[in-house]
């Protein structure tokens, strides 16, 4: 089986756990920074070409400046991330707000900095107009449907999805919109999640570039861009393979031009929100063991839970384990590795196969960079752990304390309440 690569050394993680103590995730500024090249120059032949990096996935302004500094922009879809793209100081069309059963606060806030809003449903094109008003170019997120199966779990079929219009909503809300006064249009979809295989990636490109053919004949629009959502996928399994990105922007190419071009719509530009892909690889989240247990199954218990990954509690999601310390030591025992939760499904792996784990061994879980903190939560009264970026020059910064019982008490107004 391959194995899964550190992008740190082992024993400089067991120094920066000495230094800040576990747990924590910490980031690989150098690893986030060739991936948005990579995938830049993988669409390069799309002259106006962007990235949008989906904020939701690591949500923390020190990673949005890498990316913004990576000529990305940002793709937000609550107040909260829109102020951290601001905060970066992303403006205008480097901004897509891609939301559903949005809030009006929300809306009046992608207007206020001039985002490029994609509207998830027929009925928000009035809901914008009376809460911030239409701006001059607005955009749809697309359902198909029936019309794309085939893909994984994580949204589900798009029958059974929340999210966008229908075909017959997208035209009749293009033709209200140009009633209304909008000029200028793009198209959105994203109706696939974690999503490796590349031919499905590219069948959703095709979709697209004929809706927009269609929408040129029927309405005569010609639509300014063509946002493929988010959805690629990572190799979180040792045994799978990457994405190849080269590759998948070669096919979309191909695709551009056989379809787009003959209709005259070869100006039009590419958009992508891909948030996993840039930042999953590049986080780990680093665990000590504090407890061995052994029941009816042998047990691991170490220092994070869930509340720092409920990945695998949600979605029964694979994250590889590397044993610091242990490459040489045969890999002959069976663990659950478990969290302190008082959840059952507390768990980051079931019956992993590792080499023999003592009391104080550092683990570290991979791919975490995406949806790790992210998801974070406070049940049980567990804190999300700290941050650390790892700088290309080999320093480490904090870039997100931990939480503390100040902070999970915070909105708590009691006086017998003490911290420790
Ligand atoms: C989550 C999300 C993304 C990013 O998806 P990835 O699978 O992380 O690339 C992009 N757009 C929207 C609207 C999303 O909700």
């Amino acid at each position: 089986m391959a194995e899964k690569k550190l992008f740190c050394p082992e024993a400089k993680l067991a120094e920066i756990a000495a230094a800040f103590g576990t747990p924590f995730h910490l980031y690989d500024e150098a690893g986030i920074r060739r991936m948005a090249r990579q995938l830049l120059a993988a669409f390069a032949w799309c002259p106006s070409f962007r990235e949008h990096y989906a904020v939701k996935a690591l949500p923390n302004p020190h990673i949005l400046a890498i990316m913004r500094d990576e000529d990305l922009g940002a793709d937000c879809s609550s107040l909260a991330e829109l102020l951290l793209a601001e905060a970066v100081g992303l403006r205008g069309p480097e901004i897509c707000f891609t939301s559903n059963d949005t809030p009006p606060e929300e809306f009046v806030k992608a207007r206020a900095l001039g985002a490029t809003i994609n509207l998830d449903d027929i009925t928000h094109l009035r809901f914008l107009e009376n809460c911030a008003g239409l701006p001059p170019l607005l955009s749809f997120r697309y359902n198909p449907g029936p019309q794309r199966s085939g893909g994984n779990a994580i949204i589900g079929t798009p029958e059974e999805s929340k999210y966008g219009l229908t075909h017959a909503q997208l035209l009749q809300a293009i033709g209200e919109a140009k009633a209304k006064g909008v000029q200028r249009f793009g198209l959105h979809t994203m109706v696939v999640s974690n999503e490796l295989k590349a031919d499905y990636l590219i069948g959703t490109a095709t979709m697209m570039f004929e809706l927009a053919v269609e929408l040129k004949e029927k309405l005569n629009v010609a639509v300014e861009f063509i946002n493929l959502g988010g959805g690629l996928g990572l190799a979180y399994r040792p045994e799978e393979a990457e994405l190849d990105l080269a590759a998948l922007g070669e096919a979309i190419r191909q695709e551009y031009q056989r379809i787009l071009q003959p209709a005259g719509l070869d100006k039009v530009g590419l958009a992508m929100e891909s948030g996993r892909l840039m930042t999953g690889p590049f986080g780990l989240l680093v665990t000590r063991a504090i407890h061995t247990k052994d029941t009816y199954k042998h047990y691991i218990g170490v220092d994070a839970c869930m509340a720092h990954l409920m990945r695998p509690a949600l979605y029964n999601a694979y994250h590889h384990i590397t044993v610091l310390g242990k490459a040489n030591a045969p890999a002959n025992h069976i663990y659950d590795v478990v969290g302190s939760l008082c959840e059952n499904n507390d768990k980051f792996a079931i019956n992993r196969t590792l080499p023999e784990i003592q009391v104080g061994d550092l683990l570290a879980i991979h791919d975490t960079g995406a949806h790790g903190t992210a998801m974070g939560f406070n049940y049980n009264g567990k804190l999300r752990c700290q941050e650390l970026l790892l700088h290309e020059d080999g320093s480490v910064q904090l870039i997100r304390r931990a939480e503390t019982m100040a902070d999970l008490f915070a909105t708590l107004d009691y006086p017998g309440l003490k911290l420790s």
